[in-house]
Parts: structure tokens; C-alpha cells; sequence
């Protein structure tokens, strides 16, 4: 389905602008930009993925993941195709680079019934990139709160977005998990083919607007499995808040890239080094609940136990407190 852009402009005569991500494709008659799916259509942009569902399913929020905000919940998590990054490694290339065959229709009104047959609060705009799927995310996450304010939405995203349309759309997302993919502006261009700085903004401004941030960091042998860069990365995101969980997530070839999996002593050590500056930090896609447990920052208490999807809330208050000393550990 097609439907207008939220943002664009005109460049020249029938050539057009997008303004929605940082890419700002300049769009010349019947072209698409980067992301595949908006195109100049006799002048003006168009969105061609609005309502296209590739999946639709029930997930843990841990999946996301998201560790600090409903924990043990199951959130109807959905995601499209197209995105505006070109990672060689993506683990989801072939909804992310390629339009797939069979794609669903799921309508925004559709979803506070759906949330209520599911017997869920929460929806998750993932799998794919959320951000080139903006109009529909939008339209749906307004329609969710709508419904019922308790409901929640979720942004599972690269965050390659620009200032505006970020801050519009955030006055309906409740929590964001941001891929924080090199703290290298130069790799970021060249395997990436994004950008550093328009990320740490987009991380900036959800921290500082009030919505729940987490920061999903992919180890990626011979792209950023370097400390001394990471090391870089943890100090900014200390400075911003040291509160802010980092998932520290381990690769396995996929698409283009074909690099052995990451080395676990390797991960091991920048988990050590991350915690030194932040209070949670965890381990993805190695499966070791060590790695995975959420411990009290003030008092050491254990407040959640993960093994896998497996939660164990230990000692956590109504408000989302640690049991123990009442500091404040989770969204709920
Ligand atoms: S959203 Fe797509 S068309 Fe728009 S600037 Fe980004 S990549 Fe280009």
C-alpha cells in the first residue's frame, strides 16, 4: 500500500528531497532512495511499505532486547521490509534488503484488538528497521495509546533518523533499543553506509526526552571488536547516563560476511572494561546466565535472574525498585 511521506521537500522542479532519515536521498522521477521504499511518484513521496507485515508474533521483551522496562512481559512485536543502513553481517537481511514474497496486511486500527486477543499491553516495531516504516509506526503507536494510555510501544532501531521526525514520533513510544554499531564515524560510513554522529543524537535526545533507552552494541569481528574504540563508546554513554543498559551482542555470520563468530574471551573482557563505567551490562547470544543476571548497582542485590527467555524476578518492587534498598532498576 501506498501512501504519502511525512517528510520531503522539493529539491528542484519534480526532484524531491526526503527528510526522514540523514541519507536526505535527492529523489529524481520515479526513483526510490536508499531504503527501497519511498519513491517519487509524479512529484511526490511515497511510502511503499505502509501496512506490509513480514512477521507478527508474540515475543519476550527480553528478546528485543529490552531488560529494564516490563520485564518477564510478552510484547506483539512486528516489522516490514527495507531499511536504510547496508551492513554486510545484518541477521535479518532478507526482510531487511530484499522485498520477500509473502507479507501480510496488518492495518494500525487493527492493533489495540490485537493487543487485547493476545492478552498483552505492548507492541514491538522490530525485526526490520522501523524508522523507514515511520508513517505506519506512527499511525500505530498513536492508535495503541489511544486505545488505552497503559498500553506501551516499542522501537527496536538503528536509530539513523532525523532530529524532526524522531521527536514527533516519541511522543508515542514508550521504550527504544538503539544499535549502537561502531563508535567509528569512518567504519560506520564505509561498511555501514550510515553515519556516528546522527546515532549518538538519536540516543541523546530519547535519553533526555524520558522514554526508556537501552543500546544494543553487535560485536562484529574485523568491523569493531577493538577495546580501545569501545572503551570510547562506553565513557559517552556514562557521561549521558550511566544508567543506560548496554547489550554487548555477539555475531554470527550471516548475509555478506563470513568472519567466524566472536570470540566469547573477547566479549568477556569488553563486558569488563563497560562495566567499569556503567551499571548494566550484559552479554547477548552466548546464552550464560552470568552474563544476563541484573544485579542492584547500590547494593549488589540480585533482582533478576535470566536464564535464556527464562525470568526470574527476585527483588523487585511494584515500582520497579530494588527490594533491598528501594534503587530504582527497572521501567514497569
Ligand atoms: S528514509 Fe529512505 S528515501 Fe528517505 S532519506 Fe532515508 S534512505 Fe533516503
Amino acid at each position: 500500500m501506498k501512501i504519502n511521506s511525512l517528510f520531503y521537500e522539493e529539491f528542484k522542479e519534480d526532484i524531491l528531497k526526503c527528510k526522514l532519515c540523514p541519507h536526505e536521498c535527492i529523489l529524481y522521477p520515479n526513483k526510490k532512495g536508499i531504503c527501497d521504499v519511498r519513491q517519487n511518484i509524479k512529484g511526490e513521496l511515497y511510502t511503499l511499505n505502509y501496512s506490509d507485515t513480514t512477521s507478527i508474533g508474540l515475543d519476550p521483551i527480553e528478546k528485543k532486547p529490552l531488560f529494564h522496562f516490563h520485564p518477564g512481559e510478552k510484547v506483539l512485536s512486528l516489522g516490514t521490509w527495507g531499511c536504510n543502513l547496508k551492513c554486510p553481517f545484518c541477521q535479518n537481511y532478507e526482510i531487511s534488503q530484499m522485498k520477500p514474497q509473502f507479507l501480510k496486511k496488518v492495518y494500525p486500527k487493527a492493533l489495540p484488538s490485537l493487543l487485547e486477543n493476545y492478552g498483552v499491553k505492548g507492541v514491538a516495531y522490530t525485526y526490520s528497521e522501523p524508522i523507514v516504516w515511520y508513517e505506519f509506526v506512527l499511525d500505530s503507536s498513536r492508535a495503541v495509546k489511544y486505545a488505552d494510555p497503559n498500553n506501551y510501544n516499542v522501537l527496536v532501531t538503528n536509530g539513523y533518523i532525523n532530529e524532526k521526525p524522531l521527536k514527533l514520533l516519541l511522543q508515542y513510544i514508550d521504550a527504544m533499543n538503539i544499535d549502537l554499531k561502531t563508535f567509528d564515524d569512518k567504519i560506520y560510513k564505509k561498511y555501514l553506509k550510515g553515519g556516528l554522529e546522527p546515532v549518538k543524537n538519536s540516543v541523546k535526545i530519547t535519553k533526555e526526552s524520558g522514554v526508556h533507552v537501552e543500546v544494543t552494541s553487535l560485536i562484529v569481528p574485523g568491523i569493531n571488536d577493538d577495546l580501545e574504540m569501545l572503551e570510547k563508546e562506553f565513557i559517552w554513554l556514562s557521561d549521558l547516563s550511566k544508567d543506560i543498559p548496554l547489550h554487548l551482542s555477539r555475531y554470527y555470520p550471516a548475509y555478506n560476511y563470513t568472519e567466524p563468530a566472536t570470540d566469547v574471551n573477547f566479549l568477556v573482557e569488553a563486558f569488563n572494561i563497560a562495566k567499569k563505567y556503567l551499571d548494566y551490562v550484559y552479554i547477548g547470544n552466548i546464552w550464560d546466565s552470568k552474563y544476563e543476571n541484573t544485579y542492584c548497582p547500590n547494593c549488589g542485590e540480585v533482582v533478576i535472574l535470566r536464564n535464556g527467555y527464562d525470568i526470574d524476578i527476585k527483588n523487585l518492587n511494584s515500582d520497579g525498585g530494588c527490594k533491598n534498598c528501594g534503587e530504582k532498576i527497572v521501567t514497569m
